[in-house]
């Protein structure tokens, strides 16, 4: 008999899930309106430590939500790491906005000194915006990602904002849980430092609602008004008055009862992305072709998911890694193919992605969900240190 397949990440529904959502069922508040739409948002919003939170469909609609009320419009240019998972810089393009793809630094996220030279070498401030000098275009926002749940250098990118008058936008969609360990923001949650931030509960997310986002921010008025651009921006309920056009991006009751119940076990979750981690860490201390990539941010980080990384840059031998697994029934993918080469993205900007380009032909996501056994935690090992016997490069 073939071993049972080890899933990358599964949802974990042991909690109070199927009793909110029965809940929901029951009373017949099952749509875009219902108690547990506004609990999830109060609890996750006290659990960030933020003044308001709106729930919406996806990540994707959250960070869309959030360029549009920033002002982001039609040829302006938004500043995106390459290495991110393609809702991101998709969301640019429903503005009709575009990218300009930055390379990421040694754990993965923005390269904010690359982010500098840009602004300081090709752009100039001009009347409370600024100006890329050779195409003319106003470069409105960055939208940086936690990548894994690593922690951007959201301290230096703000200044940076303030400086050239950018929106930033905090893609904290990998990183719930996440706290800040260092500077201005030291003990904040992921998704605070900038001016909006973005969560996803998509179901490979370390909670999930099946699929649903959030936009937080210390900003009221502006969650207040992504609330309203998410409800199609509806002024009368009663007579469908509309003073500006918006979208069905409002979460359901159904998914926020499952959100509520997951946000409870949240802590948990957390508790076993570090104990999983530090195990891997512990077992493959031995392997001698690769390792598991520490994370920069250490114990704040929400652990979300674990990179195994080749010593040396290699696609094809990362591809024959995945193969050995897969033949295992072991579930490895390799990192986001880099958005700068997606065939949509190449006629945007690129800035040298080299450190991205390695790191995508180095690094295999290995299994890491919170239902993860010690067992199967011990059979993915075992695999990966085998290859290094079999597979002499
Ligand atoms: C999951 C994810 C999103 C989008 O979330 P959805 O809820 O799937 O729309 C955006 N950015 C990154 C980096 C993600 O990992």
């Amino acid at each position: 008999m073939p071993d049972e397949l080890i899933c990358l990440s599964t949802p974990n529904f042991r909690g109070n899930e199927k009793k909110y959502v029965d809940e929901a069922v029951e009373t017949e508040w099952v749509s875009t309106a219902g108690s547990f739409i506004s609990r999830f948002e109060e609890r996750m919003a006290a659990r960030l430590s933020v003044k308001q939170a709106c729930a919406c469909q996806s990540g994707t609609a959250g960070l869309h939500l959030c360029l549009r009320h920033f002002g982001v419009s039609a040829g302006d240019l938004v500043l995106v790491p390459t290495l991110t998972f393609i809702a991101t810089v998709n969301a640019v393009m429903y503005q009709a906005a575009e990218p300009v793809f930055f390379d990421c630094d040694s754990h993965m996220c923005i390269d904010v000194d690359q982010v500098e030279a840009y602004l300081e070498r090709e752009c100039r401030p001009e009347g409370g915006r600024t100006v890329e000098i050779a195409s003319g275009r106003t470069v409105k926002a960055a939208v940086p990602v936690h990548v894994f749940g690593d922690h951007c250098d959201m301290d230096r990118l703000m200044d940076l904002a303030e400086r050239y008058h950018l929106a930033v936008i905090e893609d904290a969609t990998e990183s719930l849980g996440g706290v800040f360990a260092r500077g201005r923001y030291a003990g904040r949650a992921t998704g605070t430092a900038g001016h909006a931030g973005v969560l996803s509960f998509n179901g490979n997310k370390i909670i999930t609602t099946g699929g649903g986002g959030m936009v937080v921010s210390d900003d009221v008025s502006a969650v207040e008004h992504m609330r309203y651009l998410s409800q199609q921006a509806k002024d009368d309920p009663v007579y469908f008055v509309h003073e500006e056009w918006g979208y069905n991006y409002r979460m359901t009751n159904l998914q926020a009862a499952l959100g509520l119940a997951q946000l409870e076990e949240l802590d948990g979750f957390l508790e076993s992305k570090r104990r999983n981690y530090a195990r891997y860490r512990e077992r493959l201390a031995g392997c001698d072709y690769g390792e598991l990539l520490p994370f920069g941010s250490g114990e704040n980080s929400n652990h979300w998911f674990y990179s195994f990384a080749l010593r040396e840059p290699d696609g094809a031998r990362r591809d024959r890694l995945i193969q050995y697994l897969s033949a295992r029934n072991i579930q490895a993918r390799p990192i986001w193919k880099l958005n700068h080469t997606q065939t949509p993205f190449r006629k945007y900007r690129a800035m040298d992605c080299g450190r991205a380009q390695r790191f995508y032909d180095r690094v295999v996501n290995i299994p890491c969900g919170t239902n993860l056994t010690e067992e199967q935690l011990d059979r993915v090992c075992r695999a990966l240190l085998a290859f290094g016997e079999e597979d002499r490069g």
